[in-house]
């Protein structure tokens, strides 16, 4: 714990769907939800608007569907969202050599070791200029928090949202973290939430008060001694600059042996998502994706897929993982889970993972169809795909939300698709809402385009943060910062 709040945390504020807000005029101020829209599809982000609604991410679709059934649905357009992650990540390289994103629009920022603050007034000015920076080239907006370590820091810029910003002085975390739930500590989730409840433990406050002996008892020796620490405000993990990562991996032990199948699958799905989300940020995929078993008898097993090209599409991920866990028997209980991807790329073939799970898709329509036919009198099916799964291939062309350009009407974005039919709304981030038509899907004038850019004449920011406040060179700073001969 440092005495100056000179780590920063910044977080975009509802990032995928603000980018799609940005993008098409006519979704400002909608409810906006972003996210696999297939039948086991998951929300990646709810624009605040969906929010109010109920709506969160990492919820089914299908749910999400009931509770907000106006919302635009929106397949991810992860091409636009790395591009506007990319500028964000260069201008916090400005700031810091010691930079570490947790995803496409998170990091930590070591602003000591860049020499750009000191002091509480400099970790301000900086964090506030930051925000600006980033709203003129990007369009977007993000929250920022600042700490005297990682985990306030991250608490901070959670306090700030949206398009905020917030200080934790340092000598003051105590009586801000004392009446927060437990749930807001690194590390807590659901399992270990629930467990620190039943022994009528909800708030920081309460862990505190407990004492390490005790939360030792309860949750083990290693977590119990780091949760009493964190109850107490009290971390020193450095930002970590993640850049030469041959594998990236995320697990969890439990604090009780999960005997339940069906629990078992969702927490290695929420692995899964949890893994791609860490692989994203920083900026890789990868071809191998890996499951851990730690069985109740502390015996450990992993198995390992290894997929036709590099993926970090989540969807892809956490069905090789299910499908590896199938493999697996834990009939007497569950310690703890890790997923894992291996093999990074710097690249991803979204492409190719689209036409796999177009693929998969089509299988499934095909072998519904055959079904009723094998019943009736065991024949074998029709080769050639019928008129449904022609169409469904037909529709796969054409993503909700992803961009067009048509010949006559200019650049617009699809609305909806089906029986034979694309409704293409046409307008551009800086038009206003524009009208939408409709026309047959194999309309030779229309095309898949790019994205547009979000801000149409980006401002010089070539110089930034020339301006801000340098701390002197001193000599007790610690090595990392790239002073300048
Ligand atoms: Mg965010």
């Amino acid at each position: 714990m440092r005495p100056a709040p000179t780590i920063l945390h910044l977080d975009m504020d509802a990032f995928y769907a603000s980018a799609e807000q940005a993008s098409k005029p006519s979704l400002r101020g909608k409810a906006v939800v972003v996210g696999g829209l297939g039948p086991r599809g998951v929300v990646a982000t709810a624009s605040y608007e969906a929010r109010k609604l109920g709506v969160h991410s990492a919820m089914p679709t299908a749910q999400a569907r009931r509770l907000a059934p106006n919302a635009a649905y929106l397949v991810p357009r992860f091409s636009l969202y790395r591009t506007v992650s990319d500028q964000v990540m260069e201008l916090l390289g400005r700031l810091s050599p010691l930079v570490e994103p947790l995803s496409l629009d998170e990091a930590f920022v070591d602003l000591e070791a860049g020499g750009t603050a000191d002091d509480s007034a400099s970790a301000r000015a900086t964090g506030e200029g930051l925000r600006a920076a980033i709203r003129a080239v990007t369009g977007l907006s993000g929250s920022v928090g600042l700490a005297g370590s990682k985990m306030l820091a991250k608490i901070a810029s959670e306090e700030a949202k949206p398009d905020g910003l917030f200080v934790i002085e340092p000598g003051t975390e105590r009586e801000l973290l004392a009446p927060m739930s437990v749930r807001i500590l690194p590390g807590v989730g659901p399992a270990t939430g629930d467990h620190l409840r039943r022994a009528g433990m909800t708030t920081v406050h309460d862990l505190a008060e407990a004492g390490e002996a005790e939360l030792v008892r309860l949750v083990g020796k290693a977590h119990g001694h780091g949760l009493y620490r964190m109850a107490l405000g009290l971390d020193d993990r450095p930002v970590v600059a993640e850049r030469d990562a041959k594998s990236v991996s995320v697990e969890d032990t439990f604090d009780v042996d999960l005997h339940d199948r069906v629990r078992v699958r969702a927490e290695v799905e929420r692995l899964a998502v949890r893994c791609v989300e860490r692989l994203r940020g920083a900026d890789r995929s990868g071809r191998t994706v890996v499951l851990k078993v730690r069985r109740y008898d502390f015996s450990t097993l992993t198995r390992s897929e290894t997929l036709r090209g590099p993926t970090d599409d989540p969807t892809v991920v956490r069905e090789a993982a299910g499908r590896l866990l199938e493999s697996v028997d834990t009939t007497g209980g569950v310690r703890l889970l890790g997923v894992g991807v291996t093999g990074l790329a710097d690249y991803t073939q979204e492409d190719l993972f689209a036409q796999a799970a177009d693929a998969r898709e089509l299988a499934q329509r095909a072998q519904e169809h055959r079904a009723p036919v094998e019943e009736d009198g065991g024949e074998e099916a029709a080769p050639e795909p019928d008129a449904a799964t022609a169409e469904l291939l037909a529709a796969r062309r054409w993503p909700a939300g992803h961009d067009v350009r048509h010949e006559e009407h200019g650049h617009g974005w699809v609305q909806g698709s089906g029986i034979g039919r694309v409704t293409v709304r046409f307008e551009e981030p800086w038009s206003a809402p524009g009208r939408v038509l409709t026309f047959r899907i194999d309309d030779p004038l229309l095309l898949p385009a790019e994205p547009l850019p979000l801000v149409r004449e980006a401002p010089d920011y070539s110089s930034w943060p020339a301006s801000l406040p340098k701390s002197r060179s001193d000599a007790e700073s610690s090595g990392g910062g790239a002073s300048s001969p």
